[in-house]
């Protein structure tokens, strides 16, 4: 579908060799390759621009007359550079504590409740968790349905209160249960609206304020391209959320939300979700997405 970009750079980069040196003028091409590549991954025009220019800094005056084609060279660099702004090496959760607390924060469809059960299940089957899932959305009982069925699939209790129409009571009693009953993790599903909605805002700012959580995250659907970094910026104001999701990355997106948000926000990436399925989880690699993102 996208021309790959080192064979791309490898093309405009051919007049390079035999000069000796990347210069201003001999790299302008190559550098409108990069910015379009980024834009064709949905990356923010502002953040493809400010990256090519960290690239042509990083380039400039680099020798390539040694072994290495001047094409891999800058492949190279933007590579590494892209790795640096996603963040360097994969980010841990955070759950030192007795009893971790997870608030899941995101607008509706971008894949929350699912979330909340694929980390339910990747905690309790790789790190030896004993999650409660929490289902605080007082709004839709629908979404109370729907994780009750997939806690079910994965063998893990769902704490619900049908009538109570207070989420803070709701993610209080809840935390209560977990230690009564010796969980070890919480996970809390919130509510969520189709565009950012300063009541929801409130209410889950209420919710953090209430329950001190050692995680927050937003998860964002990675196929909104563009609107993704406006709503990471707004949860992230009300909220200083600790970790991003990127969702539905099993689409055709190539993932230039991954680092718009990032760079945005300056908020890691936590885990990326690429299916319905239960198993469909993965913790986030920035390489594997420079990878994604370059084509
Ligand atoms: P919520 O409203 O934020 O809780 O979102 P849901 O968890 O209900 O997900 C909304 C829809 O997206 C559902 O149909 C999910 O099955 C689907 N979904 C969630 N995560 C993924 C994913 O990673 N890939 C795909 N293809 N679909 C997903």
């Amino acid at each position: 579908m996208f021309e790959n970009l080192t064979d791309k750079l490898e093309r405009s980069l051919k007049l390079l060799k035999g000069e000796g040196k990347i210069t201003e003028i001999n790299v302008a091409e190559t550098l409108k390759d990069i910015r379009k590549s980024l834009l064709d991954a949905d990356v923010n025009y502002k953040i493809a621009k400010s990256f090519t220019n960290t690239v042509k800094e990083k380039a400039l005056g680099q020798n390539v007359l040694g072994s290495i084609k001047p094409g891999e060279l800058m492949v190279k660099i933007v590579h590494d550079e892209l790795s640096n702004l996603m963040g360097s090496n994969a980010s841990e959760l955070n759950l030192s504590n007795k009893l971790s607390i997870i608030l899941i924060s995101g607008l509706q469809g971008s894949g929350k409740t699912t979330f909340c059960s694929k980390l339910a299940k990747m905690l309790k089957d790789k790190k030896n968790k004993n999650p409660l899932l929490v289902a605080d959305d007082i709004y839709r009982p629908a979404a109370i349905d729907q994780l009750k069925i997939l806690g079910k699939q994965i063998d893990v209790t769902v704490y619900s209160e049908l009538n109570n129409k207070s989420s803070i009571q709701i993610a209080q009693s809840a935390i209560k249960q977990a230690k009564q009953d010796k969980n070890d993790v919480v996970i809390i599903d919130t509510a969520g609206r189709l565009a950012v909605d300063q009541r929801m805002m409130e209410e889950i700012a209420s919710i953090k304020k209430a329950i001190n959580p050692d995680e927050i995250l937003f998860v964002v659907d990675s196929m909104t391209g563009q609107d993704a970094v406006n709503t990471a910026k707004e949860f992230n104001n009300r909220l200083d959320f600790s970790g991003i999701v990127l969702t539905k990355l099993d689409g055709d997106t190539r993932g230039g939300a991954a680092l718009s948000i990032r760079a945005v926000v300056n908020k890691p990436i936590k885990f990326v979700s690429r299916g319905e399925k239960m198993e469909s989880i993965d913790i986030f690699h920035p390489k594997r997405m420079a990878d994604r993102i370059l084509g």
